[in-house]
């Protein structure tokens, strides 16, 4: 994917911690920053990316226009606009996932620099874009299924001492850099676009056996301090509360296994996750797509708000998740 020494000032380089506990990202393009990888991966699951079907319509029609009309000169001005639009959702995740709006912009940055040569084929670079986007949506789903298949093995295993860690296998196809510095060997991993980042965070957060849990007060993952059963959250809301106080003092136990209405939704969840079908540009098509996906998703959590605020019975909470 690169065209000349120059092209590596967009290069995002992705390095990780001796323990495969920490990031840090760096592109000379875009600046850098750190992290911890649990909460890498856990911001862009819990990151709303309806934008990206938001803008959809738009770029169907730019697409269409260029593939009805067949090479003019317009079309490179259409193509620039299709560009602007990527940008204009690549710069949305700048604030909360800076990883993903780096590495996104690092991939239009060679998708236009590319129109330079007059005999791209723009419908192609436009599909591409698009399949790059489209993925990112398909992985928070896959990266959720896997946090919550874990934290579900973990939890169900009686013996603590021996808590499994699942094994979890993905592909993942980039340029990988090891230095050595004063007795410690350091890998650095390119990661131009937006598959190849969430892979690498992926293949090194699960190898570094991860303890992980699903708060069963707020809903949220996170990763507990030792391998007792712990069962609530640390963080703390505008009460000034943390979850572990308040899920042990709730009457109403938001547990999944004695809780059959949050046993559906999840399983509910995980079916219509994977019915989903990826959309092409300018077509319609009828059948369960990832943006239908989210809007049902929005409207069951706001239900189940109520039902945990006890606003609506379980049988209620059952119907709507029918
Ligand atoms: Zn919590």
């Amino acid at each position: 994917m690169r065209h000349s020494p120059d092209d590596m000032y967009y290069d995002v380089q992705l390095s990780f911690s001796a323990d495969n506990k920490k990031i840090e990202v760096f592109s000379y393009a875009y600046g850098e920053y750190e992290n911890t990888l649990f909460d890498e991966l856990n911001n862009f699951i819990e990151y709303d990316f309806s934008i990206i079907y938001k803008y959809k319509p738009e770029l169907d029609r730019i697409y269409n226009t260029i593939y009805d009309r067949n090479e003019t000169f317009d079309d490179i001005f259409e193509y620039q606009r299709f560009i602007e639009i990527c940008e204009t959702i690549a710069k949305s995740f700048e604030e909360q996932l800076p990883g993903l709006s780096m590495s996104l912009q690092t991939l239009l940055e060679d998708k236009y620099s590319l129109t330079d040569c007059l005999n791209i084929d723009l419908v192609l670079a436009m599909e591409e874009i698009w399949e790059e986007l489209e993925s990112i949506a398909v992985m928070q789903g896959d990266i959720e299924s896997l946090f919550y298949d874990l934290s579900e093995v973990q939890k169900s295993n009686t013996d603590r001492k021996n808590i499994p860690f699942s094994q979890h296998y993905t592909t993942i196809v980039t340029e990988m850099n090891l230095s050595y510095n004063e007795g410690v060997f350091k890998y650095t991993v390119i990661t131009d676009t937006p598959r190849q980042f969430y892979a690498a965070l992926v293949i090194f957060f699960f190898s570094s056996q991860p303890l992980i849990s699903l708060c069963e007060y707020c809903g949220r993952y996170f990763t507990p301090k030792s391998k007792k059963l712990t069962l609530y959250c640390d963080r703390v809301s505008s009460d000034g509360k943390t979850c572990k106080v308040k899920g042990a003092r709730s009457k109403h136990k938001n547990n999944t296994e004695s809780d059959p209405v949050l046993k559906k939704f999840y399983q509910e969840k995980h079916r219509r996750y994977m019915a989903c079908e990826r959309s092409k540009l300018a077509f319609d098509y009828d059948g369960q797509t990832i943006d239908k996906y989210y809007y049902w998703l929005d409207n069951v959590k706001e239900q189940l708000e109520k039902y945990k605020r006890s606003e609506i019975t379980a049988e209620e909470m059952m119907e709507f998740l029918q």
